[in-house]
Parts: C-alpha cells; structure tokens; sequence
C-alpha cells in the first residue's frame, strides 16, 4: 500500500552535500526527509582526501582570485562546527590534522620564495622547520622546504556518521524515485511504495544528479564528470603525512593524506596530478609503478620494500564548465520547486546549504507543521574504503 506523508524539503543523495544540508535545516526548524540509494558517505565524500581547503592551493596561479577568496572562509567555518559552536554541532568528529602542509622538492625552492612572501598568501601559510616538520618529512635527506597551510583535514567516515547521527529519524534509503506531479507541477516524489510531497526537492545526488534530472525529462543544469585514479598504500614504515607536493605546474604534482586503519595500519592515499588524466590512462600496474617512483624521487628515505598498494578509480560530479575547468564554488540550479546541485568540493558543502536556504528565505519557504515522521528504513554508513581494499 501506497504511504504518504508530507515535508519542507525533500532531499535526495546521502553524500555529504545532502547530509550537511539536511542537518543544516533541520537546526533551523525545517522538516525533511532524504533518500539515499546505497549507502551514506559511499560516493565522492567518502573517497575524498578530507582536505577542507581554504584556497591556497588555488593560488598557485600566482595570485588568489576572487573565486579563491569565496572559499577562504571555509576552514573557520568548519572548525567552528568541530569545536561545537557553529551552524552545526560536529564536536566528536576525529580531525586527522589540524593542518595541511605544502612542500617542494629542493628544486623548486627557488622558484617559490616570492610567491610565499606576497601579499596574498601572508597569514595563510608559514613555514616549518625541524620538528615543527610533519613526521614523514623529518630526515636529513630532506632538502626541500615546508609550508603550514591555514587548512584541516577530517576523519570522513567519522564526519558523516556524525551527520547521519544529527539527521535522527529523517533518513529513507530508497531505490527506485518517480516524480508526482499535479496539475502539471512537480509536489514531491514517490520513493519505492512511499508518496513523498514536499515544498522544495534538493537533488545533491552527485555523478547520479544527470540520471535524475533525465527522468524528469530535463538535461540542465549540465554535468561533468572528471575521472581520478587514486592510489593507496599501506607498510609499517609510513609516517602520518597530510600535503601538496608541489610540481612546476598550478596543480600539486602529488597530494598525500593519511588514514589510520581499525586494526591500527596507516594507509596513505595518493591523488593530485599523479592521479589525473595520465593517470587515468593507465592501468592499476602502470599507475602503482609510478607511484612508487613518484615516492621514491620525492622520499627516497622511507623504504617501502614492505608496501601493499592498490588503486581506486573514482569520477568527481560537477556541473559541466567550458573546457573542463574546475569550479570553485559550490553550485545551485533551480527549476521552480526543484533545486540541483553539486557543492564541487567536501569544504564547500556549508557554501552548498547556505545557496539552498538563500532560495527558501527569497520564496518565503518557513518551517511548517507537520505530524511526525512514520518509521522509515535507514540507510547503512559507507566502509571505510581504505578498509576494504587492503581487507
Ligand atoms: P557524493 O558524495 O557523491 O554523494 C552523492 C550520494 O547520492 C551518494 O551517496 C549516492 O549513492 C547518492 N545517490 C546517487 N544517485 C541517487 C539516487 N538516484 N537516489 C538516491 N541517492 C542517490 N573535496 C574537498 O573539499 N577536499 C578533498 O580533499 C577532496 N578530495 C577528493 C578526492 C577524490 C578522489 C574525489 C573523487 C573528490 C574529492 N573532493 C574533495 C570532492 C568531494 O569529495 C566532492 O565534491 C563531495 O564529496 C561531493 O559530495 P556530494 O554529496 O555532492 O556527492
């Protein structure tokens, strides 16, 4: 039999663009429901780097653009929440480090001096020496030079258990989603044997937002998406390590972070350049071989005859931008009482909840009044992936 039941917002996908929304409004008193497919965490959010990026890297341009300086306020905003006392209450989420670095290879000193002394960047970075250097980096075969970036990196798995836990009884997982429509206009949706109508429906379902969209017979907002092969390694010799090498390039040549295992294994995750387009044409052999190469001309001191690798090939949602280039805000489309949308980045998902609540406060959408929620089946929490591939 068919259930039905009404709601502000209707949000569909469980990454963390979703999830923080759904957290976000429900503190300020709206009803919502939202419908995962899989499992909370298991697309983009839960393979990320945890990076939450203030701009620096962006700035590698040689000067911070506007865009740039749109996402400088991010990692205030997100320790705040860490701390308890921000939009949201996120104190218990393990941070991995308290700070992203960013170094370069002794050959590229040169080069970088003037652009860590410009104006832009004061107050962003500072260097680090000695033991104020990140344990991986700590020998005396290292030559190159160390830069603290003003940015965190967060336990994700921790951070969307968090949030699933902030969204109580207001999460359905659902398979199969159909548009209602009344009098020609979309009111909500039917997922699997439930009628759901709703003032707004947020669709923040990542790569599956262009799957969505066609089922309701609309091809904008466009998407993109920009396929990563990402490489993981695990040995008893790594060090904690959470940083940008940087290359000649405006792209961190490689970006390392570190997650500690349950069984108390470090696995370092490898993306950047290496992991972009050439990356991507090779082969999971090809790509662990030239990891390896990479580590060893950039950390010739850690031996890793022990390592087991793997690789994990991943695509990142986007809306679709001239010539593939990166966005770098979070973005929202909407179709009157439908609203799409990719926060582009993890760190931009407070950016991605503030353009839905804008949308709601201009069309006048308050917090209604409706009985309580039924008892909705709950979607499981994503394995940690570094769990997985190394099982
Ligand atoms: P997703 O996390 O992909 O979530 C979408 C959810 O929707 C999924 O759970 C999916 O199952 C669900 N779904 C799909 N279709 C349906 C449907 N029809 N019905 C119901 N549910 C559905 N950003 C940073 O800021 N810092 C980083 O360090 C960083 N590193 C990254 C590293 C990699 C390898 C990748 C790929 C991305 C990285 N990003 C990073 C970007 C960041 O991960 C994404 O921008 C962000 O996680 C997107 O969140 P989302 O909620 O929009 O999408």
């Amino acid at each position: 039999m068919l259930q039905s039941f009404g709601t502000d917002v209707l949000i569909v996908g469980g990454g963390v663009a979703g999830l923080w929304l759904n957290a976000r409004l429900r503190r300020l008193g709206y009803c919502c429901v939202l419908v995962e497919q899989r499992a909370l965490g298991g697309g983009q959010s839960g393979k990320s780097q945890g990076i939450i990026h203030g701009g620096t890297k962006y700035a590698l341009h040689g000067a911070l653009t506007g865009s740039s300086e749109a996402i400088a306020d991010m990692p205030r905003r997100w320790r705040e929440a860490l701390a308890g006392q921000g939009e949201l209450d996120l104190s218990g989420v393990h941070l991995l480090s308290a700070a992203h670095y960013l170094w370069s290879p002794g050959t590229l000193t040169g080069n970088l001096a003037g652009f860590f002394a410009s104006k832009a960047l004061r107050g962003r970075v500072d260097q680090v020496k000695g033991s104020d250097l990140p344990p991986a980096l700590q020998h005396p075969g290292f030559k190159g030079k160390a830069y603290r970036l003003a940015e965190l990196v967060l336990d994700v798995p921790g951070l969307i258990a968090r949030l699933a836990q902030l969204s109580e009884n207001s999460l359905l997982a659902g398979e199969h989603i159909q548009p209602l429509y009344e009098a020609g206009e979309l009111i909500g949706l039917r997922v699997d044997e439930r009628a759901i109508r709703a003032r707004r429906i947020v669709f923040c379902a990542g790569a599956g937002n262009a799957q969505l969209l066609a089922e309701l017979g609309l091809q904008q907002p466009a998407m993109q998406t920009r396929p990563l092969h990402m490489v993981l390694v695990e040995a008893p010799t790594l060090k904690p390590l959470y940083a940008h090498c940087l290359g000649g390039g405006t792209k961190p040549r490689i970006t390392i972070t570190s997650h500690p295992t349950d069984d108390g294994r470090l696995v370092w995750y490898l993306g950047g350049e290496l992991a972009e387009a050439d990356g991507v044409a090779r082969d999971e052999a090809a790509q662990i071989e030239r990891a390896r190469q990479e580590l060893h001309e950039l950390l010739p001191w850690i031996d890793l005859s022990q390592a087991r690798w793997a690789t994990l090939r991943v695509d990142r949602a986007e809306p679709a931008q001239s010539g593939l280039a990166r966005p770098d805000n979070a973005f929202l489309a909407e179709h009157g009482s439908l609203l799409v949308g990719w926060p582009t980045k993890l760190a931009l998902a407070p950016d991605f909840a503030d353009r839905v609540l804008a949308s709601l406060q201009r069309d006048g959408i308050v917090p209604g009044t409706y009985p309580a929620l039924p008892a909705l089946p709950q979607p499981p929490l994503a394995t940690p992936f570094w769990e997985v591939l190394h099982a």
